[in-house]
């Protein structure tokens, strides 16, 4: 029996036991995934929490109920991998021998990682929501919040879905509106980038939506500590951000056991060919989703994209054919924009985010670039297309990489 051993039973992982148990003979192959508890996470969830829109049970599934027959689950905590005898080893000492390993363990939030963050005003005036407990709090808090300074804050990149911070501040900047609040709430959005986000063009978008709201935008932010007694950020250039109410996206980190195997780089990402997701180091090994250091978004949808190209790359690898797939760095994104709107948009490794209509030219339904209705129903309906679809790894009707088609290229640049 060959073994396939894949560590994560995220978003990616999940897919890819799903994917490769309809197409590898049972007889020939095992295929074990480990993770470290049984609830599965619909992450981009955590995003409406805070405002009512979804409970924690809405975004929850016990992790068995998403993966197939035929797969051994093992719930444990990864300790390490040793590459050189091809053997993964449990918190515990169970061991777990493979043929071919697939890192798919994410990338979470480390508040610790910041001086004061984790210090007293921690889920008092301080919160996240890049997890449940986080979010689940952070709702409470804003129940009570009626005036001050409301500071969302990015501590470093990359981050998992980067356009999340932003679409906070949407929906918390319509929702103090909505509650007849607004003009007593002072909203600065503070980000380590040169603009509002990641790619120029959709930077300046999204500035402009941050002007018309008239949220104060802070740029070049690196944060160096949080000064807890006086409830403000400080950065390294000794600028000061005083919040009565912070919400910030602590710095994001793989996994602590892919810095024990010494298979990752400073951030514990693993480094791989960003075509085929092959580690750099193994040829046995690969890293899918937000654990491998592509330049692409963390983000659901690249690791969607990047887990159709690696299926189909690995049925080639083991019948002893040359991978022909190329993974291109594939994103789509909705953004919330509050008031039952939003914003989509779709780019690559060399592609902005451009004007246009997806996924067919001229009908859409949806707008790239433009805040439209039709966006935040697409994101709402994303939830029951995520599990019942993409998780169990049937194929969606967009195509894998990104397409030109819709789109208006006047603004495409190298990026
Ligand atoms: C607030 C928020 C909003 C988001 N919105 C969107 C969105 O709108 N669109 C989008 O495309 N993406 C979005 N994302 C990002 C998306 O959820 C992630 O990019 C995606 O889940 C990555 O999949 P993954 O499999 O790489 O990692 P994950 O799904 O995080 O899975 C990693 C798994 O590895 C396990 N693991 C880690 N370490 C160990 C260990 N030592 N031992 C055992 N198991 C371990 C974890 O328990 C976890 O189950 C959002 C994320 C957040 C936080």
């Amino acid at each position: 029996m060959k073994r396939l051993l894949v560590l994560g039973a995220g978003t990616a992982g999940t897919m890819i036991v799903n994917r490769l148990r309809r197409s590898l003979d049972e007889d020939a192959w095992d295929i074990t995934v480990v993770d470290q508890d049984d609830v599965h996470h619909y992450q981009p969830g955590y995003l409406f929490l805070p405002f009512g829109t979804y409970s924690p049970r809405q975004i929850t599934r016990s992790r068995h109920t998403t993966l197939p027959d035929g797969v051994d689950f093992v719930i444990g905590d990864v300790d390490r991998v040793d590459a050189s005898t091809s053997t993964v080893t449990l918190v515990g000492g169970r061991r777990l021998d493979y043929d071919y390993l697939v890192i798919a363990s994410g990338t979470t939030p480390r508040p610790d990682q910041t001086p004061g963050m984790l210090g007293a005003q921690w889920r008092r005036s301080i919160f996240d929501f890049y997890t449940l407990e986080g979010s689940t709090a952070l709702a409470e808090a804003l129940k009570v919040f009626d005036h001050g300074r409301l500071v969302v804050h990015i501590t470093d990149m990359p981050i998992k879905c980067p356009v999340a911070p932003l679409e906070f501040t949407f929906l918390a900047e319509a929702w103090l509106r909505k509650r007849g609040l607004r003009d007593r709430v002072e909203i600065v959005y503070v980000t380590p980038l040169p603009g509002a986000f990641t790619k120029p063009t959709c930077s300046e978008a999204l500035g402009y939506m941050l002007e018309d709201r008239k949220i104060a935008l802070e740029t070049d932010y690196l944060l160096e500590r949080i000064d807890v007694e006086n409830k403000a950020l400080i950065s390294y250039d000794e600028r000061e951000v005083p919040f009565d109410l912070l919400v910030t996206v602590p710095l994001n980190m793989g996994a602590d056991f892919v810095a024990r195997s010494g298979l990752g780089d400073e951030l514990n990402y693993v480094p791989v060919d960003k075509a085929t997701l092959q580690s750099t180091a193994h040829p046995n090994i690969f890293a899918i989703g937000d654990a491998s250091d592509i330049p692409a978004s963390k983000a659901g949808s690249v690791a969607h994209f990047a887990v159709e190209i690696f299926t189909d790359n690995f049925l080639q690898l083991i019948a002893g054919k040359p991978m022909t797939g190329s993974f291109d760095g594939h994103a789509n994104c909705f953004i919330e924009a509050g008031d039952g709107k939003g914003l989509l948009i779709d780019f690559n490794y060399d592609t902005e985010p451009l004007k246009g209509k997806y996924p067919l030219p001229t009908v859409g339904p949806l707008s790239l670039l433009k805040e439209t209705r039709a966006n935040h129903l697409g994101k709402l309906a994303f939830r029951w297309i995520y599990w019942n679809v993409l998780l169990p790894g049937h194929s969606m009707p967009v195509p894998t990489h990104m397409s030109m088609v819709g789109k208006t290229a006047n603004r495409a640049t190298t990026t």
